[in-house]
């Protein structure tokens, strides 16, 4: 039970690291329960769901994804939830998020049971940030199979999801 934390700093654009972890996703058996884009399009929130099997404890992951164009890096922070469990089981999903960051190719970090107060400051001023020119996301992400989708689709060209707003 409980919850953990990891903060990421990766110099990689948006849209990247969105579509690189909507890739790592479908391959770890996550489902993207939803994704919710901030007003200026530079956060982005996803949920995801692993459901208890041989492989999950029943985990639960928020990664909020937020481009700072001042610096051209873009910040992830992740939250686990387990639905059960407290010792050993965390495990699991430190192996998960260890793997996630070997492919986006940073440093991977121990989950902690602390909140980074300064990502929460800098999400706030990414959030408070006017849309830029800049960020590409001509694209949508489908939120059953994680596939790449043109935005203007109303259905996943893979599975046939509707596909959100
Ligand atoms: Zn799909």
């Amino acid at each position: 039970m409980g919850h953990k934390f990891g903060y990421y700093s990766l110099e990689m654009s948006l849209e990247e690291v969105l579509n690189r972890t909507h890739s790592f996703w479908a391959n770890n058996s996550g489902k993207i329960n939803s994704q919710i884009k901030s007003p200026n399009s530079l956060i982005y929130t996803l949920i995801i769901q692993r459901d208890i099997s041989m492989m999950s404890y029943g985990e639960t992951y928020t990664m909020k994804i937020g481009y700072n164009p001042d610096n051209a890096t873009t910040y992830v922070s992740v939250e686990v939830a387990l639905s059960f469990g407290y010792g050993m089981q965390w495990l699991k999903p430190q192996g998960v998020i260890k793997r996630w960051a070997l492919e986006l190719g940073t440093n991977p970090m121990k989950l902690e049971r602390t909140i980074a107060p300064n990502y929460i400051k800098m999400f706030d001023e990414i959030q408070n940030m006017p849309p830029q020119a800049g960020v590409q996301e001509p694209i949508i992400y489908c939120p059953s199979c994680g596939k790449k989708n043109n935005r203007n689709n109303t259905f996943c060209q893979e599975c046939g999801t509707k596909l959100p707003e």
